[in-house]
């Protein structure tokens, strides 16, 4: 198989390269190893677009244009719900049945070939892939590459360094499922009062204290996500299998084990139940890309601009390196840094690109960057890139 452009992995900043490379006329494939689009905004139930909007703006003022605002134009369009205030932040909730939808539709209108159940398992330079599905092992032929994979699989496949921040410094992962059955108004305080009390008890075990509930905007719906401590076999490691596979079952065992208490104790639960598990536990950082620029913190910090800039990264430093809760640390005036073009450029690798959370940056400035909304604007770049990439 021949593409102009090869995508690998349909999350946030995957969606979005592949429309935008499509666009630029690119013949595009998109490879994705689950059954759907959306990546962490679907496969893991995460519930809310951040990094869409500037930083203490009075209202919703977009932070880029092009794709992240033609994405939250459909999303409102189908949940009906607009964006709300946060603090100094405004963000967009969104509903992961209705993200995989847009997204199917986006590029099914686009032009881009999707190979669902596909992952790639190696790379060669040329560029040469090889996919697996279902045992069967697809050659695709590529002018150019993104990788949006968000654990720069195309860097482990092709054995180039990487970037990894310390295990114990990694933003810790979470899992989110989705609870019907819920009546009446979600009582966030009382709820985690409740968990208290359940661990107290010896009901409940202490890694429920992580666990929290949002409303889906769906009557009787909501998303309960348990922060986890990623440690629950010893150092995280969310490129390890069995690490991988203890934040799955430690997961659905404590989400389980609060829904049973919430049931017997906890008023307008007594009917709740999970309805769906994620297809994957959420994992905010792992490898990043090397690439001929690298973003910092202190740049996000300090707003900082660059000539070649891309996109404006409008999110502050979301730092979860414990399963407590974020540190939020904002930029000077709430200024949004530029996303310099090198910063999705491999380094010493022509026509590779790179997008979403894995692009080229220190582990600080992931805590800003790895927002889905900025994932959209640093895929419609990349995507862009890569297409004009083959004719230049
Ligand atoms: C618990 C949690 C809560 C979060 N909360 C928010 C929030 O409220 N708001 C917000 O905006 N962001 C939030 N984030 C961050 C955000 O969801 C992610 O950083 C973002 O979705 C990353 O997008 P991405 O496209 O870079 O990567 P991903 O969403 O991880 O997508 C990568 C895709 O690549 C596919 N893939 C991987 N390897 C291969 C391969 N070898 N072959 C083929 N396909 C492959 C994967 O299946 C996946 O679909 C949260 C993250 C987590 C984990």
């Amino acid at each position: 198989m021949k593409a102009d452009v090869l995508v690998i992995g349909g999350g946030s900043a995957g969606l979005a390269a592949a429309v935008s490379a499509a666009r630029s006329g690119a013949r595009t494939v998109l490879i994705e190893r689950h059954g759907m689009l959306g990546g962490m905004g679907t496969a893991s139930l995460v519930h809310t677009f951040c990094g869409l909007y500037l930083i203490d703006g009075d209202s919703p003022e977009p932070a880029n244009d092009g794709l992240p605002m033609e994405i939250a134009d459909r999303m409102r369009a189908a949940t009906g719900r607009d964006a709300v205030k946060m603090g100094r932040v405004w963000v967009l909730p969104q509903h992961p049945v209705d993200f995989a939808a847009i997204a199917d539709a986006m590029v099914r209108e686009a032009g881009v070939e999707v190979l669902f159940h596909s992952e790639l398992v190696a790379l060669e330079p040329g560029w040469k892939a090889r996919v697996a599905c279902r045992g069967s092992i697809l050659k695709i032929d590529a002018g150019a590459v993104i990788d949006c994979s968000g654990d720069a699989v195309a860097a482990a496949a092709l054995g180039v360094a990487d970037e990894r921040a310390a295990p114990e410094k990694l933003q810790r992962p979470a899992y989110v499922c989705g609870v019907q059955g819920v009546a009446g108004e979600l009582a966030g305080l009382e709820l985690a009062g409740r968990i208290v009390e359940g661990i107290r008890s010896g009901d409940l075990p202490k890694a429920a204290l992580g666990m929290h509930f949002r409303v889906s905007g769906r009557t009787g719906e909501v998303f309960g996500t348990l922060d986890l401590s990623g440690e629950e076999t010893g150092t995280y490691d969310p490129t390890d299998p069995g690490c991988l596979s203890a934040l799955e079952s430690t997961g659905r065992e404590v989400a389980q084990r609060v829904m049973l208490y919430f049931r017997g104790n906890q008023p307008g639960w007594e009917a709740a139940y999970i309805s769906h598990w994620p297809a994957r536990a959420g994992v905010r950082e792992s490898r990043r890309w090397i690439g001929e620029v690298t973003l910092t913190g202190q740049e996000v910090l300090a707003g900082a601009r660059h000539d070649d800039d891309i996109a404006l990264a409008a999110w502050p430093l979301e730092l979860r390196e414990t399963n407590r809760g974020p540190k939020l640390r904002y930029p000077e005036n709430g200024r949004a840094a530029g996303i310099p073009s090198g910063a999705l450029k491999a380094k010493g690798l022509e026509r590779l690109f790179v997008a979403g959370r894995c692009i080229s940056c220190d582990h600080e400035a992931q805590a800003s960057i790895r927002v889905m909304g900025t994932c959209f604007a640093t895929g419609e770049a990349a995507g862009r890139m890569a297409a004009s990439s083959l004719t230049s």
